[in-house]
């Protein structure tokens, strides 16, 4: 039993907030459900205006100090940080499993990848940069500085609570920054069990703050404060414009990496066991819940019934099961109730509409407890059909027919939605087509959605503003200064 999560009974614990360096209780508490038994495993604290308020003045009386550290020094956290995650990798795995339904090959990987994120941006300490720019000037330089924001906020969603979470964390920290994090109410075990874990690295109090609680409570006072100079926010596109409303009352800066309606085309010359492969790993992934999951297929004719006939016994073939228990699992429960109606009642409506659906299209049946929904195949959907038009996120594939690439590209296009998409072609005309004329923030060509770290993950249209990782994710969390030094 530790001060920040004491037992209640034999499994439920009870969680504090790390804020300004320490552990530290609330009044109001939320339950933290495991999605596939339905039973409650934590209480979370629900932070409130107060909490927040105390968080970014602490950060606020630490930044300036860790602002001026050389960035190598900064670096230093990050591979601690790094380096505690390694030792408590299995540990951490069973949590996020456990308390989202993630299966555990996924949730190793998740816990892993992180560890990778923190050490990726520790090596940018000595390669970010500023300019010198010649000046028009005798005797004068000028030269264009990369400075800290100041302090940063993050808000993270449940589908990858510990990633994403090292997602605003590691460029915040290393670019000078002091950072507060509201991670998910949904999801808040693996975060602040990560909280104690750094607990005693040697970071600064105040330069990190962990809390969790409400969007609408936590969340809209960090959005809502004028100290903060930045809100990055992974989450809806709803959540997206809360935020930016906050936003606006301060011209704080925001960096939103919202929803996505991720459109599959499979041209005639494709590889279709490829695409077969690809699009149902890319649908199936933590149960449908991934921003980037493929979410509607469109097929050109001439290969349509081939690859409706390889891809119905692919979907029937992922393995439903309980994350923590089955190690065989391909897929788990949805991350709660709501989630699981919501899935539904768009298969309903879109049977309603006139699609037609080929397997699943309801709740399990397989599982007296949790919130688990059959893979899910549609046909006959039309291009206006809400299941081609809003996230689904759960394992749905609508398939429709189309009759050319151009028709193809133009569905594709037609969304609110712009964060990612995946093309399957051996035609480098295709190719080079759907360089320019898929207007996505990322496009995968032969292989699944999925990004990498030194990559730039950002959406176009309402699937975000700015983006993460990579260099130009870093650029985010700087602002840029020009010197004009007159020499005497
Ligand atoms: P959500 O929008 O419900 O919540 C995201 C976070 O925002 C949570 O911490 C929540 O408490 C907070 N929030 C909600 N209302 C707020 C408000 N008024 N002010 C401040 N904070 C508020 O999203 P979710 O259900 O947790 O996650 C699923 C969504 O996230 C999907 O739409 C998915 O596509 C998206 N997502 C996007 C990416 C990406 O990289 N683009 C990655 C993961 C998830």
């Amino acid at each position: 039993m530790t001060d920040f999560a004491t037992s209640v009974g034999t499994e439920v614990k009870t969680y504090q907030q790390f804020i300004a360096g320490s552990f530290s209780s609330t009044t109001e508490h939320i339950e933290v459900l495991n999605p596939c038994t339905e039973e409650i495993i934590a209480l979370a604290p629900r932070g409130t205006k107060d909490d927040a308020d105390r968080a970014v003045s602490a950060a606020k009386a630490a930044q300036t100090d860790w602002g001026l550290l050389p960035a190598v020094e900064r670096a230093e956290y990050l591979k601690k940080m790094a380096q505690v995650i390694r030792e408590n990798r299995v540990f951490l795995a069973e949590t996020l499993s456990t308390e989202q339904a993630k299966v555990m090959g996924l949730a190793q990987v998740e816990i892993d990848v992180t560890a990778v994120y923190f050490d990726y941006y520790a090596g940018m300490a000595r390669t970010y940069e500023g300019e010198v720019i010649n000046s028009d000037r005798p005797g004068e330089q000028m030269m264009l500085h990369k400075l800290p924001i100041g302090i940063a906020v993050g808000i993270c969603p449940w589908n990858f609570p510990f990633f994403v979470m090292a997602r605003k964390i590691a460029p915040s920290l290393l670019t000078g920054n002091a950072c507060v994090v509201k991670v998910s109410e949904e999801t808040p075990m693996v975060c602040l069990e990560f909280a104690r874990l750094i607990e005693n690295i040697g970071l600064p109090a105040g330069i990190l703050s962990i809390v969790t609680g409400y969007g609408h409570e936590i969340g809209q006072a960090l959005s809502e404060n004028p100290d903060v100079g930045i809100i990055s926010l992974t989450g809806s596109v709803g959540a997206g414009h809360k935020v930016m409303e906050a936003a606006a009352k301060n011209i704080t800066k925001v960096s939103l990496e919202l929803g996505g309606k991720a459109p599959a085309i499979v041209c005639k010359d494709a590889d279709l066991d490829l695409a077969v492969k690809a699009i149902v790993s890319s649908r199936i992934i933590y149960s449908g819940q991934v921003c980037n999951c493929a979410e509607r297929v469109y097929v050109e004719e001439e290969v349509y019934d081939e690859f409706m006939t390889k891809l119905l016994p692919a979907m029937k073939a992922v393995r439903v099961g309980d994350a923590r228990t089955d190690d065989k699992a391909d897929m788990s429960a949805q991350i709660n109730k709501t989630q699981l109606m919501k899935v539904d009642s768009m298969v309903k409506r879109a049977v309603e509409q006139g699609g037609e659906v080929l397997l699943g299209g309801r709740a399990s049946q397989k599982f007296n407890k949790g919130y688990y929904y059959e893979p899910t195949v549609i046909a006959n959907v039309e291009q206006h059909h809400e299941i081609m038009q809003d996230e689904t996120f759960g394992p749905v594939l609508p398939v429709m027919k189309v009759s050319s690439f151009d028709q193809a590209i133009d569905y594709a296009n037609d969304s609110d939605y712009g964060l990612t998409s995946s093309i399957y072609t051996n035609n480098i005309n295709n190719i080079l087509r759907a360089t320019k004329e898929l207007l996505f923030g990322e496009t995968y060509v032969n292989r699944e959605n999925f990004e990498a770290i030194q990559g730039f993950h950002a959406g176009f249209r309402k699937s975000g503003i700015g983006g993460a990782d990579g260099k130009h994710g870093l650029e985010e969390y700087l602002q840029t200064k020009v010197m004009y030094i007159q020499q005497n």
